[in-house]
């Protein structure tokens, strides 16, 4: 196999990247996303990709994959939902095509997560990937047989927005999320969810990162929020596991680097899982924050 071109268009950061044959990097660069001037970000993308190009010899690739926070609006063509909020509407596709004189495949960034881990991280073999996203936000996506699976309308895996399942009385009061509905499990399993649970049941604005610490140096509150969070995540996957029975799930964002989530996930998914034999394994992503270049890259296959 040649030389692979991958993009990340984040949020915060754009990045470049060149796979060699064995999927090891070549090359890599990263520069802010100026993510309030749509030209901008075109001009950023393109000379990242001349940089990689000169830097590596490498010869202008038919293909070049790019990951997006959003996604291409399979009949229009634009950029829907995306929360860099100039690239909604924009013909991205085309306009970065004729940019980098080649074609530009183009996907969410939790599908790309999904086709990384399942080309050569931890689904590798995998023919059926669910990744989910816990960071900020929760995002969702689907690989099969290593490729990305989008769906009809390409919101295949998003399940971020789907209600919190068998929720208790307690859980039915939440505040409303940002999409309009309420008791979506974005509110309850993304990081910023756990961390709004825990100031709401035990007050204190403590991010993601140090409600865990908290746990790990045996504070209480912490723990219990922790639990709920394993409950709710529990519940979230069972459902997963019941539509789509994935081969292997794998999460990636922020909340996947709490190691104490696996040896316990199993044992929250089972009582609501329609078998009792579900073992699918949960396992962290293998190229934490590469996922998304490398799975960008694996596109342009
Ligand atoms: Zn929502």
């Amino acid at each position: 196999m040649s030389a692979l071109i991958g993009i990340d268009l984040g949020g915060t950061k754009t990045e470049v990247a060149v796979l060699g044959g064995q999927g090891q990097f070549l090359f890599r660069q990263r520069l802010t996303t100026p993510s309030d001037n749509y030209q901008a970000i075109l001009d950023t993308i393109h000379a990242l990709v001349e940089q990689a190009l000169d830097a590596t010899g490498v010869a202008r690739p038919v293909a070049i994959g790019c990951a997006i926070p959003g996604c291409l609006d399979p009949d229009t063509h634009k950029v829907r939902g995306a929360n860099t909020l100039v690239l909604n509407g924009q013909s991205f596709q085309a306009d970065l095509e004729q940019r980098l004189q080649c074609r530009v495949p183009v996907q969410n960034d939790a599908n790309c997560l999904a086709v990384s881990e399942a080309v050569d991280g931890a689904g590798l073999g995998a023919a059926v990937v669910f990744a989910a996203i816990l960071g900020t936000g929760c995002g969702g996506g689907i690989a099969l047989g290593g490729k990305a699976w989008q769906g009809r309308h390409a919101i295949a895996g998003e399940w971020g927005h789907n209600p919190l399942a068998w929720p208790s009385a307690e859980e039915l009061q939440v505040p409303p999320c940002w999409c309009g509905l309420s008791g979506c499990l974005e509110t309850w399993i993304s990081g910023t969810g756990f961390a709004r649970d825990h100031a709401f049941a035990h007050g204190g604005e403590l991010s993601a990162v140090h409600i865990v610490q908290a746990m790990r140096s045996g504070d209480k509150a912490a723990s219990q929020s922790f639990q709920s969070y394993l409950s709710r995540l529990g519940r979230a996957l069972a459902q997963v596991v019941n539509l789509l029975d994935p081969d292997c799930i794998v999460l990636g964002g922020g909340m996947s680097n709490v190691d104490e989530i696996y040896p316990a996930i199993q044992a929250q998914m089972l009582p609501y899982t329609f078998s009792k034999t579900v073992r699918t394994p949960v396992i962290k992503a293998l190229h934490g924050d590469s996922s998304g270049v490398r799975g960008a890259a694996w596109l342009a296959r």
